[in-house]
Formats: C-alpha cells, sequence, structure tokens
C-alpha cells in the first residue's frame, strides 16, 4: 500500500513537474517581415511564424493606430488571410492590408502586433508568444509634373525630359514602355545658362529603344516607400526611323581568327563545335550578355553632368562603315546563317589610329569585353555613357576622367571586327541608342540645352 501510494505520489510530481516544465518551453518564433517601415493606400502584411511541429492553436495579427485595434488575419478566421504551410515547422501569414480594413488608416505611427499560441505535452497546454512591429503610415500621394514641351522621339533616339516630383526624396524618372529612366536633380546639370536650384527638379534622359514600337507608352513617375506612386503625362511626337539592310559574308580564315580570340577572355559561355557553330553563339548569346553587361554600368553613373561643351565629338575624320541598328543578315557557305542588328556606327580611318573620348567623363570600363574586343565606356553622367570597341591598345584604365577629346587607346580589330574601325554608340541608362543626335548641335540645342534654359528661367 506504501509502495503503492509512493508510486503515484512520483506520478503526480513528475506529471505536475512536466506540466510546469511545459508551461515554460517558448512560445511560437515570429517575424513580421512585411511592411519594412511604410504603409501606403495598401500595404502587404506577411508574417512568419516559425514552431516545432508547427502545432499552432491561436494566431492573431492585430494592425493598431490612434488606440484602435483592427485585427487583420486570424486562425479563427482563416479566410481572411492566406495561411501557407512551409514545411513542418513554417507557417507564412500573408494579407494585403487596404483602406477598406481599416476606414481610419492616418498618416502617422502604427503598430502591427502578433500573437501566436502553440500546443505542448501532448495538448493538454498551450506557450503563447506576442511581437510588435511599428509602423509609418504614408497616404499622401507624390506629386509629379512635367516641366519641359516639345518632346520629338526617334526610334533608336534619345530625349530628355525635365519634371517636378515632390516631396524632393521620392523615387521618380520616366517610364517607356517597361524600361525605367531614372531622374537626377537638376542640379546637377552644369551647362552655360543653367542653374537650377530646386530639388525637386529632376532631369530624365530617356531612350526609345530601336525596337520598341513608335507608339509605346511613356510617362513620368514617382514612387514613395509606402507604394504610393503618381505619374504625369508628357507632350511628344515619336518617329519611326527606317533601319538599313546590310549582308555580311563569313569566311573561315575570319572565323579562325575571331572566334578562338573572343572565347579566349570570355567566361560567360563555352560554346563547343565548329567555329561556325561557335560564331553563331557569340553572336546571339554573348551579344545579349555583352549588351546587359553594358546596361549593368548605367548604375555607375554620376548624378552629375561630367560633360562639357555642346556637341560629342563626331568623329568626322573617319569613313562611316555601319550605321546605327543596320539590320545584319550573316551568310555562310552560301547560307543565310544569323541576323542581328548593329547598335552603333563603325568608324574606320587608318590602323592604329588615336580613339579620343566623345566628351568628358569618368572611365567606367577599359577591358576586353566580349563580340567588342578590347573596349571602353565612359560615364558622362546622368545615364548617359559612350562605347569604345575593337581597340588595339588602352591609353586609360577604370577610375580616370577623361577630358573631350583625350585619347582613350588606338583603334584595332579586337572582338567581332572583320578589319581595323572603331565601333562607336551612345548609351542612355544603359540602352544603346543613335549617336547621330549627340554629334548634332541644334539637337543638343533644342533637345537638351533649350528645356534647362527654360526649367531654369532665364
Ligand atoms: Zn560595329
Amino acid at each position: 500500500m506504501r509502495y503503492l501510494l509512493g508510486l503515484l505520489l512520483i506520478l503526480v510530481l513528475a506529471a505536475g513537474g512536466a506540466f510546469v516544465y511545459a508551461g515554460r518551453l517558448p512560445g511560437p518564433a515570429i517575424e513580421i517581415t512585411k511592411p519594412v517601415k511604410y504603409v501606403g493606400q495598401t500595404a502587404p502584411v506577411e508574417v512568419v511564424i516559425t514552431a516545432p511541429g508547427a502545432h499552432l492553436s491561436d494566431l492573431t495579427v492585430v494592425f493598431e493606430q490612434n488606440g484602435k485595434q483592427t485585427p487583420l488575419a486570424s486562425m479563427a478566421q482563416p479566410s481572411s488571410a492566406e495561411f501557407k504551410q512551409e514545411g513542418t515547422d513554417r507557417v507564412r501569414v500573408s494579407r494585403t492590408l487596404t483602406r477598406d480594413q481599416v476606414p481610419d488608416l492616418k498618416t502617422g505611427p502604427a503598430r502591427i502586433t502578433v500573437t501566436a499560441e502553440r500546443k505542448v505535452l501532448y495538448g493538454m497546454r498551450k506557450v503563447r508568444s506576442t511581437a510588435s512591429h511599428d509602423v509609418q503610415v504614408r497616404l499622401e500621394k507624390p506629386m509629379i509634373s512635367v516641366l519641359s514641351t516639345k518632346h520629338y522621339i526617334n526610334l533608336g533616339g534619345s530625349e530628355m525630359v525635365v519634371y517636378r516630383a515632390a516631396p524632393p526624396d521620392v523615387e521618380s524618372g520616366v517610364q517607356v514602355g517597361d524600361l525605367l529612366y531614372p531622374g537626377y536633380p537638376a542640379a546637377g546639370a552644369k551647362m552655360e545658362g543653367v542653374h537650377i536650384a530646386d530639388p525637386a527638379v529632376k532631369i530624365a534622359f530617356i531612350a526609345l529603344r530601336y525596337d520598341q514600337d513608335v507608339n509605346t507608352p511613356m510617362f513620368a513617375y514617382a514612387k514613395d516607400e509606402a507604394g504610393n506612386s503618381a505619374r504625369a503625362d508628357f507632350d511628344r511626337l515619336t518617329f519611326p526611323k527606317p533601319f538599313k539592310k546590310s549582308r555580311i559574308e563569313l569566311n573561315d580564315a575570319f572565323l579562325d581568327r575571331v572566334v578562338p580570340a573572343i572565347l579566349e577572355t570570355t567566361t560567360e559561355i563555352a560554346p563547343q563545335g565548329a567555329n561556325i557553330d561557335k560564331f553563331l553563339v557569340l553572336n546571339g548569346e554573348l551579344r545579349r550578355k555583352n549588351a546587359e553587361k553594358i546596361a549593368s554600368y548605367s548604375k555607375q553613373s554620376s548624378p552629375e553632368m561630367l560633360w562639357n561643351g555642346i556637341v560629342f565629338h563626331p568623329f568626322t575624320n573617319s569613313a562611316v562603315e555601319a550605321a546605327f541598328a543596320d539590320q545584319r543578315t550573316y551568310i555562310y557557305g552560301g547560307k543565310d546563317v544569323d541576323r542581328q542588328t548593329h547598335l552603333g556606327f563603325d568608324l574606320a580611318r587608318v590602323v592604329n589610329s588615336p580613339v579620343v573620348a566623345a566628351n568628358r567623363g569618368k572611365v567606367v570600363h577599359a577591358s576586353p569585353l566580349g563580340i567588342y574586343g578590347n573596349c571602353v565606356i565612359v560615364d558622362h553622367g546622368m545615364g548617359v555613357q559612350s562605347l569604345y570597341g575593337h581597340l588595339s591598345s588602352f591609353a586609360v584604365k577604370v577610375g580616370d576622367t577623361v577630358e573631350k577629346e583625350q585619347e582613350l587607346g588606338k583603334s584595332g580589330m579586337t572582338g567581332l571586327a572583320g578589319g581595323d574601325h572603331l565601333h562607336f554608340t551612345m548609351l542612355v541608362n544603359g540602352q544603346m541608342v543613335n549617336p547621330v543626335e549627340w554629334w548634332d548641335q541644334h539637337w543638343i540645342q533644342d533637345r537638351i540645352l533649350r528645356k534647362l534654359r527654360e526649367a531654369s528661367g532665364s
């Protein structure tokens, strides 16, 4: 009897101990991943709950502002949000906060509080935890209006838009189709007679890509961190441009020279087969990869105009062998084997002639670049850059500031080049554009200087 009583006592104590111990187990881990900081007219709310076995018995997400609580999600009402089981231990709760749910949502501070509860000790006890995240509600839409007028855009060409976006720290720019062109503070426009101090005035250089439709939608946009956005149209005319067609005959002597040389400096691709097969990979896939790499340099563009003088060096002492956006058909063994668009100008002088910077700027690339061979890219600021391909040697290095017409290197035939020439193109936020416009004094006067002067009121 005593023995039985003793056993019973031990069992009761053990059960009690387990009960107390279980109550001290940690509650579910709560992570409020969205919103990070701002809540706008709408905001995604995302919470990740981690609990061993994911035995959640309760879960609520509450939005709290000015003492008023609004439930956003609850396990009791699973229809209010998306509950997604991730593995055995995690539950992800997603919900979009809208003004319909929180009608008296106001600009100012707010808090999201999450409570989660899990079952322990075979479901006999529950442990809970709570987490809060402070956010800022911003309901005012940014303001944007375009100041510049008479925008004329050629297919494959450039334009400039001056606009006002407020508050001044809002992200803004111009969207052309699905491409974004960021705006830069107009105070960085260093041209004669131009002085724009208003921090809300921005400049965006834009491009209408050679392969976009002339009716591509375009507008200035502003978007804040809370997801509030605004857009503004601008008057414009766009013009189609006929691009030339040309045929390029490939032969084995050319392929034997260029294909192994390009592959020697290329790590992105490793094509197999005959030189003509490798060539087709270089001309297609490597051309695309090179374009992406070239476009990535736009992120390094200076927010200030580094160039001076009205016009870009026009290379008039060279013979034009190919123009911008020539549609090239490649022929090998009597057959059409490829088609590509030539996005630049081919300018030939004598072998190893000095290649000069089209304008003042900073060197952002000076090394082999795939099909462009030895290649220099100069940043002129505000997303405007210039590219020089097929060089035989370099006279500059990355980081150098170069003056207009300073030597960058000597012309050559590195990369995909049939003979000694300079491949030149202008870039606007990474997109290759027709340099003819940048060589034209009247174009610069009308599309850039006129608009800057109008905006600076001079
Ligand atoms: Zn070329």
